[in-house]
C-alpha cells in the first residue's frame, strides 16, 4: 500500500515525501508542477535513498486520478496539492475556489469511486479569521476568513466535515498550519518561490544573497512588544512529522478532526531579522513600511491538542529555522533552477 500524496513536489510537500520515504512508507507523488520543479522530488529521492512514483497530473483530472488509483494501492491520501498566495487569491478568486475547492471534491469523488477513506488537508491558521482569541485553538468556531485563499481552506473544511457526517467509512484530520518557513538540514530542499516572495523568510533569504536590496517590513506601529507583527513560526521538518503522526492516528479517528500544528509562540518581524542576521553573518537592511491590507497584529497556535494526542510537538525553534534557510538558499542561490 502507498500513500498519495497530492502537490508532493512543492515545499512542504516535498518534506513530508522525504519523511515517510525515511521510514519505509511508499509514495505516489500527484502534482501538476504549477508552482513546484521535477527536480524537488529528484533530489528527495537522493536524500531518501528510495524511489516515490511521480506522476504530472492535475487534481482536477478524473482520468488522471481513475488511472493512478486504479494502477497504484493506495491507503490514504495527504492532499497539499493548492494555489497559497493570498494577494492573488483577491485577484483571482474562481481560479484559487476551482482549483483549491472544486480540486478537492473532485479528488474525493474519485477516492469515493476507488473505495480510499483516509485523508489529511493542508488547512491553516487562517481559517480561524480575524476575530479569533489568542492563542487560536481548535475548539474556537471557523470563519470570518478575509480572503479567497483563506476561504478557500475553510469550504475544504466545511466538505470535509460534512462528507465525513454522510459517510461513516471517511475518516479525515484537517492539519491548521501556522507559520511554516526553513528547509531540510541538508540544504538539498527547501521553499523556492517563483517571482518576487510574499512570505517574510524567503523575503529575507533573498535580500541576503543579493537577488532584493532590502526587506519592508509592514506596519511598526502594532500593539506588540516592537511595533511588528507576531506570527507563530514552524520549522518544515517539524511540521512533515506531523503529517506522519497524524497518518498514524486516522485509524482511530471517528469522522473528521482538526488540529493545529504551531509552535505556541509569538515572534515579531524584528526578532525573526535579528535571529537571520546571527545565523547567516548578513546585515539584513530593512525600512518600515505601511501596514499590508489583512494582516492580522498578532496570533499563534494553542498546539496543546496535537501534543497530547498526536504525540507531536516542535522540536527545532528559531535558530534551526534560520540556519537551515540560509543553508539551503546560500546552496541555492536560484533555488532548483
Ligand atoms: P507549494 O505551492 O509549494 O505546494 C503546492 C503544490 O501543489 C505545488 O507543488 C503545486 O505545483 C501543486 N499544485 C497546485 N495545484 C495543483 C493541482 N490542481 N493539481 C496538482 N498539483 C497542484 O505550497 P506549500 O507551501 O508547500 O503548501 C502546501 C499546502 O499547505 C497548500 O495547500 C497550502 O495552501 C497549505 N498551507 C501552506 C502554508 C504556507 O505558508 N506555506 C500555510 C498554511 C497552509
Ligand atoms: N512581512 C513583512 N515584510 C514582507 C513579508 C512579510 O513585514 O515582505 C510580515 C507580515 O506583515 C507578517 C509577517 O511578516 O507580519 C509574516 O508574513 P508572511 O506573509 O510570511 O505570513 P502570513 O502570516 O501573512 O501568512
Amino acid at each position: 500500500m502507498a500513500i498519495l500524496v497530492t502537490g508532493g513536489a512543492g515545499y512542504i510537500g516535498s518534506h513530508t515525501v522525504l519523511a515517510l520515504l525515511q521510514r519505509g512508507d511508499d509514495v505516489v507523488v500527484l502534482d501538476n508542477l504549477c508552482n513546484a520543479s521535477r527536480e524537488a522530488i529528484n533530489r528527495v529521492e537522493k536524500l531518501a535513498g528510495k524511489k516515490a512514483t511521480f506522476v504530472e497530473g492535475d487534481i482536477r483530472d478524473r482520468a488522471c486520478l481513475r488511472d493512478l488509483f486504479a494502477s497504484n494501492s493506495i491507503s490514504a491520501v495527504i492532499h497539499f496539492a493548492a494555489l497559497k498566495a493570498v494577494g492573488e487569491s483577491t485577484r483571482m478568486p474562481l481560479e484559487y475556489y476551482e482549483n483549491n475547492v472544486a480540486g478537492t471534491v473532485v479528488l474525493l469523488e474519485e477516492m469515493r469511486d476507488a473505495g480510499v477513506w483516509n485523508f489529511i488537508f493542508s488547512s491553516s491558521a487562517t481559517v480561524y479569521g480575524a476575530d479569533a482569541p489568542v492563542p487560536y485553538v481548535e475548539t474556537t468556531p471557523i470563519g470570518g476568513t478575509t480572503s479567497p485563499y483563506g476561504t478557500s481552506k475553510l469550504m475544504t473544511e466545511f466538505v470535509m466535515r460534512d462528507f465525513a457526517k454522510a459517510e461513516p467509512k471517511f475518516k479525515a484530520i484537517a492539519l491548521r498550519y501556522f507559520n511554516p518557513v526553513g528547509a531540510h538540514e541538508s540544504g538539498e530542499i527547501g521553499e523556492d518561490p517563483a517571482g518576487i516572495p510574499n512570505n517574510l523568510l524567503p523575503y529575507i533569504a533573498q535580500v541576503a544573497i543579493g537577488r532584493l536590496e532590502k526587506l519592508g517590513v509592514f506596519g511598526g506601529d502594532y500593539d506588540t512588544p516592537d511595533g511588528t507583527c507576531l506570527r507563530d513560526y514552524i520549522h518544515v521538518v517539524d511540521l512533515a512529522e506531523g503529517h506522519l503522526k497524524a497518518l498514524d492516528y486516522l485509524s482511530k479517528v471517528e469522522g473528521y478532526t482538526a488540529f493545529n500544528l504551531g509552535g505556541g509562540k509569538g515572534v515579531s518581524v524584528l526578532e525573526m531579522i535579528k535571529a537571520f542576521e546571527k545565523a547567516s553573518g548578513k546585515a539584513i537592511p530593512f525600512e518600515i513600511k505601511p501596514r499590508r491590507d489583512g494582516d492580522l497584529p498578532a496570533f499563534w497556535a494553542d498546539a496543546s491538542l496535537a501534543n497530547t494526542t498526536l504525540d507531536w510537538r516542535v522540536t527545532r525553534g528559531i535558530d534551526e529555522m534560520m540556519r537551515d534557510t540560509w543553508n539551503w538558499q546560500s546552496k541555492n542561490p536560484d533555488g532548483f533552477r
